[in-house]
């Protein structure tokens, strides 16, 4: 590649980094896109976008948790592929690195990142509809557990983000100061199009990073970023992890 010795550069100057990844990285082990790539799924009859709603946890908690324990009963056979197993190396390799994620499946802490800035929330982890306490479930544990609040009695839902519903702000929040402060931003296996990944990209752009996006496809990204790999995550990073010492 021509530009490798520019990419050296970049990467052994930087100091800070982030990388954001989405659905692509963890399609390579397997885990099902729900959302996009064309014709969305549909569960008992209802597209992704209605079961996966705030409103469906209001009128039919049953259903929700029913699509959930079929998404968690997939995942449990799913394992890290190199993509993650790389960016958990990383962690140890700059002065300060920051995995921000848009997935639930809890692959990047499997493959041993040891910090994860989970945008949409985690598919292994439930929260009281009332007082909020959240509850780790082991990946085997279908269909769920607790169904029940100890602190409340009331009940449980997926700690994850639904349509219709905000991003926890703290970790929102984090993502973006992060964003602002690094001199690198990867870009991995997102289309961007879900907010807010668009919008931690240009942030990061403002103020002076250099961006790298890495996808088979073009996205709407593209555009805004300084170097674009068209390459599956696994394959990219493997190149890249030349430049990290
Ligand atoms: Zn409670």
């Amino acid at each position: 590649m021509k530009d490798s010795p520019h990419l050296e550069k970049i990467f052994q100057d930087a100091r800070s980094i982030c990388v954001l990844t989405g659905a692509g990285i963890s399609a390579e082990s397997g885990v099902p896109t729900f959302r996009g790539g064309g014709g969305s799924v549909v569960w008992k009859g209802m597209p992704f976008d209605e079961i996966s709603s705030a409103r469906m946890v209001r009128e039919n908690l049953d259903e929700v948790w029913e699509w959930f324990d079929y998404r968690r009963n997939i995942l449990k056979d799913c394992s890290p592929n190199l993509a993650h197993y790389i960016l958990a190396e990383w962690e140890n390799k700059f002065f300060d690195f920051t995995l921000i994620t848009q997935n639930v499946d809890g692959l990047h802490t499997k493959a041993g990142s040891r910090k994860v800035l989970e945008l949409h929330g985690n598919i292994n982890r439930s929260r009281c509809l009332q007082c909020e306490k959240r509850f780790q479930m082991n990946e085997t544990d279908i269909p769920h557990k607790p169904e029940i609040c100890d602190e409340c009695g009331s009940r449980v839902r997926p700690d994850v983000v639904l349509f219709g519903e905000f991003l926890p702000i703290s970790v929102y929040q984090e993502a973006e100061r992060k964003s602002s402060q690094c001199d690198l931003f990867l870009i991995i296996g997102t289309s961007a199009l879900v907010y807010p990944a668009a919008g931690l990209a240009e942030v990061a752009k403002i103020n002076g990073a250099f961006l790298i996006e890495i996808n088979p496809e073009e996205t709407p990204m593209t555009s805004l970023c300084h170097k674009s790999f068209r390459m599956k995550a696994s394959q990219a990073l493997e190149f890249l992890r030349r430049f990290v010492r």
